[in-house]
């Protein structure tokens, strides 16, 4: 989400005349990004602003102008212009068509207000040919009890389908590739009457040839309608990430996650039956708070059960503002690094087995570019795969058809056998 609102703030730059420069000791304006979910990033981005505004000694040593975006924006508001005083404007993300006034303007403020705002009419400064991402909805309502997100991006609304469809029959039909629908919870989407599987069939017609995946679905809301919608449309990349968080019953409740483990490897069964061979990935959280050992014993079972092809594992990281912040019984740091190894170290046994499954098969695969080496190039299977072409040339969005020849974790090798037309 933050990836493609930097788009979109770019995009509102240059709409307005801006234009970005490749040296940052070029710069006139400095925006960072930021992201609020984890401690850890929060943190890692106001360093880096008093990093920046220490080195160029502020705006009165002839420094650029120093912008915070983002969630941290949102989060902390007007305090940051007094934790750093090398801070010239922070913006929520609401608020981003503010941003060329505010820039010209050049007075210390802060705006982090929540506004109905999506962006409509704004053309986003895409940076990554032939994959494009096209928010569809913005906010969340569900307050998993870990979560900041509903604090800082507002609650759940949604763009409209026409002007969702118009946005992804334009990127198709200037060779995008891959398009990826974005929302804090996709299956919350509603315009009017019509609901998140009727808008997922609309864009894979509107698509054409191009790939579409959607990120991220919420495992209650997940349906069978939706499933269904994916199977009858070859274009809808056989890959989904879906969050479990926890394998225990009692986590998941302290959570607010609304699914029970149970319910969550029901949803896993209909994917798999629907679509065999369908890639899929999760997020799981290691030492939540007033998670035993029993509780953990559940969530390695889960991860061995279904065998995720990938999973994003973090320890638990406290967000004050948020209601898990304040549960008396805290997991110690030292446990929740150690589950979070112990989670690690399954995982990669599970994803390497997964990889080498595909040795010696083919798939179709989207050049997204150049690899790190020359005359190698990068791609994409539709499980999201990354692929490396090894002797190939295509231009960015073609459609290859290759057989992977070595495959370590999620990085795979392949030679190029047929170009695929679309
Ligand atoms: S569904 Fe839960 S974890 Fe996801 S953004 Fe909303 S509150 Fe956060």
């Amino acid at each position: 989400m933050n990836a493609h609102d930097s788009e979109i703030i770019s995009g509102i730059l240059d709409s307005e005349g801006f234009s970005p420069v490749e040296d940052p000791s070029e710069a006139q304006v400095i925006l960072l990004m930021s992201c609020a979910v984890r401690e850890h990033a929060e943190t890692r981005v106001l360093g880096r602003a008093a990093q920046l505004g220490g080195s160029w000694k502020g705006r009165e040593g002839g420094g650029p102008l120093l912008a915070l975006c983002g969630c941290v924006a949102q989060e902390h508001g007007e305090s940051l212009l007094d934790r750093f005083r090398d801070l010239d404007l922070v913006v929520g993300p609401d608020c981003y068509r503010e941003l060329p006034a505010l820039i010209r303007d050049a007075s210390r403020s802060s705006l982090v207000e929540f506004r109905k705002d999506d962006y409509e009419g704004v053309e986003a400064s895409r940076k990554e040919f032939p994959r494009a991402f096209v928010t569809i909805m913005r906010g969340c309502d569900n307050y998993c009890s870990y979560c900041i997100v509903p604090f800082v991006r507002g609650r759940e609304r949604s763009r409209r389908t026409r002007d969702i469809l118009d946005e992804v029959g334009g990127l198709a039909s200037r060779g995008y590739g891959e398009i990826t629908l974005l929302g804090q919870n996709v299956n919350s989407y509603r315009d009017g009457e019509r609901l998140f599987p009727d808008l997922l069939e609309k864009v894979s017609l509107a698509a054409g040839g191009s790939w579409v995946r959607f990120v991220t679905s919420h495992p209650k809301d997940l349906d069978p309608a939706a499933v269904s919608v994916m199977r009858r449309h070859d274009n809808i990349c056989r890959q989904l990430h879906l969050p479990v968080q926890s394998g225990s019953d009692r986590v998941l409740s302290r959570m607010n996650r609304g699914y029970s483990s149970s319910e969550y490897l029901d949803k896993i069964a209909m994917l798999r039956e629907a679509m065999p061979g369908i890639v899929l990935s999760t997020d799981v959280i290691a030492g939540f708070p007033g998670e035993t050992e029993d509780d953990f014993a559940m969530t390695v079972d889960l991860l061995g059960t279904v065998r995720f092809d990938y999973a994003f594992l973090f320890r638990y990281s406290q967000r004050s503002g948020t209601k898990a912040c304040g549960f008396p019984d805290q997991v110690p740091e030292e446990i929740r690094l150690e589950r979070l190894g112990i989670l690690q170290e399954l995982q990669r046994e599970i994803t390497v087995a997964r990889s080498r499954e595909l040795l010696g098969r083919e798939l179709e695969v989207l050049v997204t570019g150049p690899a790190k080496k020359p005359g190698q190039q990068a791609g994409r299977t539709g499980g999201n795969r990354m692929v490396v072409l090894e002797g190939s040339d295509h231009p960015p969005g073609t459609f290859v058809r290759v057989r992977i020849t070595r495959a370590d974790g999620w990085t795979h090798f392949g030679k190029t056998l047929e170009t695929l037309l679309k």
